[in-house]
């Protein structure tokens, strides 16, 4: 059976983590509808998987247009995202009629449970998080991980970057969970000072990168300091 690949978990009442190894996504489970957040890698049968989590219509948002975040678009009429995402969700080959726009501000009601739309661009230029005040909860997309941080794929900013992870700090304890795709689920306000210290160090020319071959001929620079790791473009 495909569906092998997903573990499954709830993280909070309601939300869903569909754990693929390397990444996870969510579902957000409201009365009315429930929100997928990105569609992971596309490997096992997540049609089936979200039959049996959900009985109800499922809307897809994106928190940004990488292939670990897109592989189950096949599935779903309409692929909510930023405007600016919109032509890497077509080099992923999600078709153009199917992109709907979400910005700053938008609120997607679930019925009992709304999630607030923020425009958090530097991973790429449309990243988007979305903000459960009621419950505490904000879906980082790939901007706080214990693991390295992509800061090399096309459109992503350094400069970006920082002002999402200080719009984050200041937020800080409207929300009281950290939920990320890359390393642990619940990345901690600990972990996000790191990544802000990095980015500092980084832009104040303190931190040398060190090259590394991440696969086949790719390069990407690589920078660490104190539990906290960054790519970057050579
Ligand atoms: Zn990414
Ligand atoms: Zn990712």
């Amino acid at each position: 059976m495909a569906q092998e690949v997903f573990t499954t978990y709830e993280v909070r009442p309601g939300v869903i983590a569909i754990d693929e190894g390397l990444g996870r996504f969510y579902l957000v489970k409201g009365e009315k509808k429930a929100l997928l957040i990105d569609s992971g890698y596309g490997t096992g049968d997540l049609e089936a998987l979200l039959k049996s989590l959900y009985d109800g219509p499922i809307m897809l948002a994106h928190t940004h247009a990488h292939g670990d975040h897109t592989g189950g678009d096949d599935l779903f009429d309409e692929v909510w995202a930023a405007e600016r995402e919109f032509p890497l969700l077509e080099e992923l080959n999600v078709p153009a009629g199917k992109l709907r726009a979400l910005k700053e501000g938008d609120v997607i009601d679930l019925g009992g449970r709304k999630l607030c739309v923020m425009e958090t661009p530097g991973h790429t230029a449309g990243s988007l998080s979305f903000f459960d005040a009621e419950n505490k909860l904000l879906f980082s997309g790939d901007n706080v991980a214990d693991v390295t941080v992509y800061l090399s794929m096309p459109t992503a900013d350094v400069q970006q970057y920082r002002g999402t992870l200080a719009r984050f700090w200041t937020m800080y304890p409207a929300w009281e969970t950290l939920l990320g795709h890359h390393g642990k689920a619940e990345q901690s306000i600990v972990q996000l000072r790191r990544m802000m210290a990095i980015t500092d160090a980084y832009l104040q020319d303190q931190l040398k990168a060190t090259p590394v071959n991440v696969w086949d001929d790719v390069w990407f620079d690589r920078l660490d300091l104190d539990g906290a790791s960054i790519y970057l473009a050579q």
